[in-house]
């Protein structure tokens, strides 16, 4: 069954202003409506998206470089991901896995267990959210070794619930008056390469040393249940941590009976040009969550890792209603499957070496652009003062997504600062596309 928005033209198309006058007349509805703590960085309504392409109400098409926070890797309304998600949806909705189960929740966990860093054996269990994943996973890490301390980073972020909250760093927007958090969380420093006192080179030896050193002096490793990161930090601002930050984290968790947890939420299923980030460094995760990209847009979470840690809690610890919905498995199942097939770990390279070859350019012309990084499609800019002054500068960065948003770019930010721009196109995004929303990159330095 082919996609009833397959046929969407691959073209920007700007009919109206943006948003444009439906959009605008919906978001009074909104505001009226939905609560304002639910924010929407750019409120056009959306009626039909694929491929690069985001169609709104006004009939604007908009290039799409956000792919909903990294999720529609695979584009939106991917055709395998609707025939299999509907033919699903036809037989049957929910049962509640922990009622009565089926087919496809176990080739999910199968997949997972297939395909995530280490030949190990493994097991898996499905949730439905990034946060719900996490929380998971400091569950079955606690349960399992009998500890409770939590190891996290500055400039983490693990979602939203009370839990994970605790576990994200930056305090506005996300904690500003929701505490009490929970206790037992511990933050560490990050490797953050362009922001490191003495230099990139030192980076990651010296910051796990002192991750080290602060876990045995302060927690003391012996109750440390697990040391919890993102490969390359998402909401953060892509920060990819300096070299041998992590196999030293890794190492010293190994040596101290301590759960290594990689939160691969946003790094996952092709994004950064392996399956996994962890990969880039040959790291193997005990346990790994994983969201986002996961469902081809379906709302679907794992946890995976050592079956004999995930063996450990008891019958009816985990679980819950949705849990692996059989819907989202079937679409789960189809994203994984276009992923292989269509080849699209060396797509994510491919617009990896365009991104960072792109901005590294742009970069040499503007002193604002301090830093470009990232790997595969996940590539961002870090905009600072000017030259030799690293002070962050949102103020740049809320002008070029103006302007860019203006034109029919969807463009996200991030970093603890507000002054990160990342890049996330979807996966299966074309040439002509990429290349002119980098053009319209280039056009918004040039108005600054
Ligand atoms: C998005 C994200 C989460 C939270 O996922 P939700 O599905 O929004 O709950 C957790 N960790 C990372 C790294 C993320 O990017």
């Amino acid at each position: 069954m082919a996609s009833e928005h397959a046929d969407l033209p691959q073209e920007r198309r700007l009919v109206t202003e943006i948003p444009g006058p439906r959009s605008r007349a919906l978001q009074e509805r909104r505001t009226a409506a939905v609560a304002q703590g639910v924010g929407s960085s750019l409120p056009v309504y959306v009626v039909r998206a694929s491929g690069g392409i985001v169609e709104d109400v006004d009939g604007n098409r908009l290039i799409d470089f956000g792919s909903g926070i990294a999720v529609t890797n695979v584009g939106n309304a991917n055709p395998r991901v609707v025939a299999r998600a509907s033919e699903q949806l036809a037989r049957f909705t929910h049962t509640c896995f922990m009622i009565n189960p089926y087919e496809g929740y176990v080739d999910v966990c199968e997949a997972l267990n297939r395909i995530t860093p280490g030949d190990h054996e493994k097991r898996s269990i499905l949730v439905n959210s990034g946060a719900e994943a996490v929380e998971n996973a400091v569950k079955i890490a606690r349960h399992a070794t009998g500890r409770q301390a939590v190891v996290v980073f500055d400039h983490a972020y693990h979602g939203r619930t009370n839990l994970t909250m605790a576990l994200t760093a930056r305090n506005m927007p996300y904690k500003q008056g929701f505490g009490p958090f929970a206790g037992e969380v511990y933050r560490m420093p990050m490797a953050y390469p362009f922001r490191w006192p003495t230099g990139p080179d030192n980076c990651g030896p010296e910051a796990a040393a002192q991750a080290i050193d602060l876990i045995t002096t302060q927690i003391g490793p012996e109750n440390v249940a697990a040391v919890l990161i993102e490969p390359i930090q998402g909401e953060g601002g892509f920060i990819v941590p300096g070299e041998g930050f992590l196999p030293a984290l890794v190492e010293f968790c190994r040596k101290h009976g301590i759960v290594f947890i990689a939160d691969e939420i946003q790094t996952g299923f092709a994004r950064t040009g392996r399956l996994f980030a962890c990969e880039h460094e040959g790291i193997v995760p005990d346990l790994i969550t994983t969201a986002k990209g996961i469902a081809g847009g379906l709302p679907l979470a794992a946890v995976t890792g050592r079956a004999e840690l995930m063996d450990a809690v008891h019958g009816g610890g985990l679980g819950g209603t949705y849990g692996g919905n059989p819907v989202a498995c079937a679409a789960a199942l189809a994203a994984l499957e276009t992923i292989e097939q269509d080849n699209l770990v060396e797509r994510a390279r491919a617009i990896g070496d365009v991104l960072l070859s792109r901005l590294r350019a742009l970069a040499e012309r503007y002193d604002i652009i301090g830093d470009v990084r990232g790997r595969g499609a996940m590539v961002a800019m870090e905009l600072v003062a000017g030259a030799g002054d690293k002070t962050p500068n949102p103020e740049a960065l809320a002008s070029v997504v103006k302007y860019c948003h203006a034109k029919g770019l969807i463009l996200l930010t991030a970093g603890t600062y507000g002054n990160v721009i990342r890049l996330l196109p979807p996966l299966v995004i074309s040439d002509a596309l990429l290349d002119e929303g980098l053009t319209i990159i280039e056009e918004a330095f040039a108005q600054l």
